[in-house]
């Protein structure tokens, strides 16, 4: 199979990450009706993990969204191909992403999200590709900022490989990997 992409975020460095946004989203959500909302594919991993360093009680729900990219980049046009069972509406919401790149996908998912009525709204995004943003998206919690590269691992996939990486490496294509 050939070797694996490269490190850029050790394993080690995200469990303590998480532990410590885990804390803080157990005291800013104390006495919340908290859901949590994971945007598939990519996300299912870092949820997994933070919410076992929250210590509140909380739901958990799935969206999962398709963005058209202009060649290789997002075009901002999105589709909601998994809806949330759950209603959210008078809920406190915190969205769980894997990484924010333009913020085109996002931008849109928190504007439709916002017209379903919760008390609150929030994000939380694994990694920050800060250099790449084309729309201005809030991140409350923010694990890591990364360079502008393709990022694979730990959730995130190149044509549905890497996803199962226990950590956060970078693609080199012209290495193959
Ligand atoms: P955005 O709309 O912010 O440009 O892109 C959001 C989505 O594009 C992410 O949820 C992710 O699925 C994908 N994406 C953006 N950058 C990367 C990257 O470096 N690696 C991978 N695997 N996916 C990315």
């Amino acid at each position: 199979m050939g070797t694996k992409p490269p490190v850029l975020i050790s394993q080690e460095r995200i469990e303590s990450r998480l532990r410590e946004l885990g804390a803080d989203i157990s005291r800013d959500y104390r006495g919340a009706d908290l859901i949590m909302v994971g945007i598939l594919k990519g996300a299912f991993v870092v949820l997994a993990d933070l919410v076992r360093f929250v210590e509140i009680p909380l739901r958990i729900d799935f969206m999962a969204v398709s963005s058209y990219g202009m060649g290789t980049s997002t075009s901002g046009v999105v589709s909601i191909t998994k809806d949330l069972d759950l209603d959210i509406q008078g809920r406190d919401v915190l969205v769980v992403e894997d990484i924010v790149d333009t913020g085109l996908t996002l931008d849109y998912l928190l504007r439709t999200l916002k017209t379903r009525g919760p008390s609150s709204l929030s994000l939380f995004a694994l990694l920050d590709k800060k250099e790449a943003r084309e729309v201005p998206v809030d991140i409350t919690y923010r694990g890591f900022e990364v360079p502008n590269r393709f990022i694979v691992g730990y959730g995130l996939d190149c044509g549905e490989r890497h996803r199962e990486l226990p950590y956060i490496g970078i693609l080199e294509e012209e290495k193959g990997y």
